[in-house]
């Protein structure tokens, strides 16, 4: 199947899986959770091993040991995910049976669409390297939640 994405996710392989991560950085970014509502805002500040100019991580395969609350996505634990994950996410959209942006690297064939489109956390992220964690808040922001076409 030529367009495999559009499969259930329970349905792909391993490499498919991994190949469907949009590269956006967003789900590396600090996140603040409201004690009374639950509401989760988004941060521009990113774990230090993403690296801020290729979205990707510097250490994929050893995430989870360097950084104890980094998730691996999988099939299981994608529905307890999908309350923080940002809407442009193709997990998400996926699990939710919606459709892959069209700047998806996937769909366009160019892994630079979805820096060129504006999507990624490309040249607005600051890594936690240069933030004490008691300034996140003064760095909220709302592009990461926001719906796009
Ligand atoms: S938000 Fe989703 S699509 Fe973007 S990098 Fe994270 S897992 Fe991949
Ligand atoms: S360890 Fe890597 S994958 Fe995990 S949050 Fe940090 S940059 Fe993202």
């Amino acid at each position: 199947m030529s367009d495999w994405w559009q499969q259930p996710l329970e349905a792909l392989n391993p490499a498919q899986w991994e190949a469907l991560c949009d590269g956006c950085g967003r789900c590396c970014l600090h996140k603040l959770e409201d004690a009374d509502t639950g509401e989760v805002f988004y941060t521009r500040v990113s774990c230090r091993y993403l690296d801020n100019d290729s979205c990707r991580c510097k250490d994929y395969a050893n995430r989870s040991t360097l950084v104890t609350d980094c998730i691996t996505l999988d099939s299981g634990n994608l529905d307890a995910a999908l309350g923080w994950l940002p809407a442009t996410c193709a997990y998400r959209l996926r699990a939710r049976g919606e459709a892959l942006y069209p700047w998806h690297p996937l769909l366009s064939g160019d892994p630079e669409s979805v820096h060129h489109a504006g999507i990624s956390v490309r040249g607005r992220a600051v890594s936690e390297v240069h933030v004490p964690p008691d300034s996140y808040e003064e760095h909220i922001v709302h592009w990461v939640q926001e719906e796009t076409e």
